[in-house]
């Protein structure tokens, strides 16, 4: 059976519920891609997640959750004393911000062990990570990472990175581009977002960040840059501009890059040609910036 795997942390949501109160869901970028690969992809494709999070009851849940959206829980971690991260969303005159808990999250250790991060991308044919899961493992924790997907590259699995760009998780500057480097040359198909690579890697146009991970390495680049054309650079020297729909009231912008990403991906794995795929993410990110919430429900996405 074909399997996705997607590596990553996903957190605790405590979001304003109004009177005081607070509503708890469970996100993380590599998990909304998760997520949205699955809503498109077949059944006969397996998508997994692998993580770590703790015993505790928070941690439970949080594992029921997500092998209620259909997705794989085995390559998840569970590590005695340890406990999930956790973000709040403060909505203030219309804008939305943001307060984490999560420099001892378990996930943090999904990475310290080499042997087990090594079964399970042996079990998958295509695997996707990003910036937010290089940034928050330990430096000895990124180079075993890193090298297991170097391993998965070299034995022709298709390796998707997001460099998704968050500089508070990172140590320093120098740290973050060297890092970001090294993951992008472990990886096949390079997924960024244009304004993240433009403030990190002084990228002056989308092409510009094509080029710079070509010379990485990258077989695919599809430059994502909000409501602006994506760029998608497939092997030649063809560069094919995707035009997002035009979405007249954006509602919440959470999880435009990560559904863009996974409904990309699902089309590309059902054999879809990339240039048809990235029009499709886009139909399918404009929908999810017109709801609230990372996970929109399927109802309210465009068909397949
Ligand atoms: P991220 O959310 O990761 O920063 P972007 O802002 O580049 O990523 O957006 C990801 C994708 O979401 C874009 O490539 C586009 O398809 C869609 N998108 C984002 N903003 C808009 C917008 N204002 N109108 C239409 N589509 C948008």
């Amino acid at each position: 059976m074909a399997r996705l795997l997607a590596i990553g942390e996903c957190m605790v949501e405590l979001g304003d519920a109004g009177s005081g109160l607070l509503r708890k869901g469970f996100a993380g970028d590599t998990l909304n891609a998760a997520y949205y690969a699955r809503t498109y992809l077949p059944a006969a494709v397996d998508v997994a997640y692998l993580s770590a999070v703790g015993t505790d009851l928070l941690s439970q849940e949080m594992l029921a959750f997500i092998e209620g959206k259909a997705i794989v829980t085995e390559d998840i971690r569970q590590i005695e004393g340890a406990a999930p991260g956790l973000y709040m969303i403060h909505l203030k005159d219309g804008e939305r911000s943001f307060s984490y808990w999560r420099s001892a999250s378990a996930a943090r250790k999904l990475a310290d062990d080499a042997a087990h991060l090594r079964r399970a991308i042996d079990k998958a044919d295509t695997i996707i990570f990003s910036g937010i899961t290089l940034a928050i493992l330990s430096p000895d924790a990124r180079e075993t990472l890193i090298l297991e997907l170097r391993r998965a590259k070299a034995a022709g699995k298709r390796v998707v990175f997001d460099p998704n760009i968050r500089p508070r998780l990172w140590e320093d500057a120098a740290t973050l581009r060297a890092v970001v480097e090294a993951g992008a040359r472990a990886s096949t198909v390079l997924l960024p977002s244009f304004d993240d690579e433009q403030v990190h890697f002084g990228d002056t146009d989308p092409e510009a960040t094509i080029v710079r991970y070509r010379q990485w390495g990258a077989e695919t680049v599809l430059v994502k840059n909000g409501g602006g054309d994506a760029l998608l650079s497939d092997g030649g020297d063809d560069v094919a501009r995707i035009s997002p729909p035009k979405v007249d009231v954006v509602v919440d912008t959470t999880s435009a890059g990560d559904s863009f990403n996974g409904a990309f991906l699902a089309r590309v794995l059902a054999g879809v040609a990339p240039a048809e795929a990235a029009a499709f993410a886009a139909r399918v990110a404009a929908a999810v910036i017109a709801h609230h919430g990372a996970l929109v429900p399927a109802e309210h996405l465009p068909q397949a």
